[in-house]
């Protein structure tokens, strides 16, 4: 699982970018995407797209300026996330798909698809109590992918990751698609946690803060190695334990913090 995890949306966007132009060092692709406006047309699609995650992730996507065409789809409610978003004065041309109907047409020559399409966590559920209903979900909304965009880079953060990266990977190889260098769980959120957390006890500028988060996404498989993180601070068994275990909970605290309203949304996003 470890080579699958993804710790950045946006990595897979400069991989992406990368692969147009495989001579050029990765650190001056990255700054010349930023700096010159010369950038490639790059397609993302967001499925579950008017969801929790769907809505902040798809504003952000359209403010990235690496993204030329951005396609959001879900099985409702689209047409007005596409509408709003799409007066955004920033360089993505955005349109909306409703229904499985338009599912092929939301995918079509995409370079990168996201999908936090499924149902969220209540309290007292684990990740993997979402099983049941999200495996169809991904399931289905990947053999659509390995149909209509079998070169784009997949980014799994419909729960349970663990779970569902493997059914995604399955669904590749039975259609001949399959690429592992192209599959991803996103775990961002981790490590996300992971700095927040470090920075406030280590008393640290957060934007400085680098902690390595190995393992998969759920409870004791995400690994904060926070013996690894930088700047060093000479934090204590016992608070390294705690930052360990608050990671480890970071979904659970969001979760019971909104009693019943869903799981963490904007910080995913
Ligand atoms: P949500 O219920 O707010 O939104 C989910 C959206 O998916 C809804 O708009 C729904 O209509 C849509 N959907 C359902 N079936 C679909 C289908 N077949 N095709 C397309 N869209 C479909 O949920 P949310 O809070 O946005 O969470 C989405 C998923 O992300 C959940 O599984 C949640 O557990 C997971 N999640 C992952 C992480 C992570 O770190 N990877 C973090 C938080 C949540």
């Amino acid at each position: 699982m470890k080579t699958a995890m993804l710790r950045s949306v946006g990595a897979a966007l400069r991989r992406s970018a990368a692969s147009s132009t495989p001579s050029t060092p990765s650190h001056l692709l990255r700054r010349s995407c930023y700096s010159t406006g010369a950038h490639p047309e790059r397609k993302v699609t967001v499925l579950g797209a008017a969801g929790g995650i769907g809505q902040p992730l798809s504003l952000l996507m359209k403010l990235n300026p690496l993204v030329s065409s951005l396609s959001l789809y879900d099985i409702a409610n689209t047409p007005g996330v596409a509408a709003d978003v799409s007066h955004i004065n920033s360089r993505a041309q955005v349109a909306g798909f409703a229904g499985e109907e338009q599912l092929g047409k939301a995918l079509e020559g995409s370079d990168v698809v996201v999908i936090p399409a499924g149902v969220p966590r209540k309290p007292g559920m684990t990740r993997d109590d979402l099983f049941n209903i999200n495996a169809g979900i991904v399931k289905s909304l990947c053999i659509a992918i390995s149909k209509y965009c079998p070169n784009a880079l997949v980014n799994m953060i419909s729960n349970p990751v663990n779970s569902t990266v493997p059914i995604a990977a399955e669904v590749f190889k039975k259609a001949g698609t399959y690429d592992e260098k192209k599959l991803f769980g996103v775990t961002t959120l981790d490590v996300v946690r992971a700095k927040t957390f470090y920075a406030g006890k280590a008393n640290v500028p957060v934007a400085e803060v680098n902690v390595p988060v190995v393992g998969g996404h759920a409870g004791i498989t995400i690994l904060p190695l926070f013996a690894q993180a930088t700047p060093k601070a000479n934090l204590s068994d016992e608070v390294i334990t705690a930052l360990t275990k608050r990671t480890q909970d970071g979904g659970t605290e969001v979760v019971e913090a909104k009693a019943g309203k869903g799981s963490a949304t904007l910080s995913m996003a």
